[in-house]
């Protein structure tokens, strides 16, 4: 087991932060560094003003923002506010926009949609079945992401290789199943990496990723991970590795924004 471990985590210090336990950059961090930057100059000017970086605000969706604010490029900033979300996470928009001086989009579902599942189905529904599970994430997270995409023809997400074996064989750029561009700049990245850049750059990160969440989702899907568990371990815990993704990575025509 390496650092990049999650196992890492508990073998450091009781208040040891994320910085602390991970950010070791790789031999080649400074190569990969490159060719993310060449890659976010390129995919700005092919797509001026039609991209977007859907952020979940994780360290990884920190790392690009810091890029494109550093970089000036001309690319929106979209999250996916779902109502479901940690107090902590939803702080982070603000922060953000005060440190680099830009807007973020803020996309949320439906009101009604959501007030007609959750009387449907009760407030837990997720932990009832994969259905409703997916149910509550394409109200809360797939439509409104439809939204955050409708008019763009590209878009920028914070994936990377190392998270689980379902993003195993991520490419720096693919065409998702609407035919835009997606780009995954830090495909090659280690976790460690990272934690590295934010380091190096003062990045703001949800203090969560202090407290054993190293992928952070809607509260009542995510816990914190314990020794020798998946870096992904903690996010719908009670369904199969293989299940675990909300649908927004998931080649797939989208559903109607309207
Ligand atoms: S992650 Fe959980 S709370 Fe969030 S949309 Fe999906 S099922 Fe609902």
């Amino acid at each position: 087991m390496n650092d990049s471990s999650p196992l890492s985590i508990l073998s450091g210090p009781a208040t040891a932060s994320a910085i602390d336990l991970y950010a070791r950059p790789s031999p080649d961090f400074e190569a990969k560094l490159d060719a993310t930057i060449e890659l976010l100059k390129a995919v700005a000017e092919d797509h001026a003003g039609r991209i977007v970086q859907a952020t979940s605000l994780g360290a990884e969706d920190m790392v690009v923002t810091d890029l494109l604010a550093r970089l000036g490029l001309d690319i929106a900033i979209g999250t996916l506010e779902t109502g479901a979300l940690h107090a902590e996470t939803v702080a982070l928009i603000p922060r953000l926009e005060q440190r680099y001086g830009l807007q973020v989009e803020i996309h949320r579902p439906r009101e009604e949609q959501v007030v007609h599942f959750v009387r449907s189905n009760g407030a837990d529904a997720m932990y009832r079945s994969i259905e409703l599970r997916k149910g509550c994430c394409q109200i809360r997270k797939m439509e409104p992401l439809a939204r955050m995409l409708e008019g763009r023809t590209a878009w920028i997400t914070g994936l990377r290789r190392e998270q689980s074996s379902n993003r195993g064989t991520v490419s720096f750029v693919e065409t998702d199943g609407n035919g835009r561009t997606k780009l995954n700049p830090l495909a090659d990245w280690t976790w460690n990496d990272v934690w590295h850049y934010i380091a190096q750059h003062d990045v703001p990160y949800n203090p969560l990723h202090d407290q054993f969440m190293p992928s952070i989702g809607c509260a009542p899907c995510t816990r914190a991970i314990a020794v020798g568990e998946d870096f992904r371990a903690g996010r719908w815990w009670w369904e199969d590795e293989a299940a675990k993704e909300c649908g927004l990575h998931v080649q797939q025509a989208e559903p109607a924004a309207a």
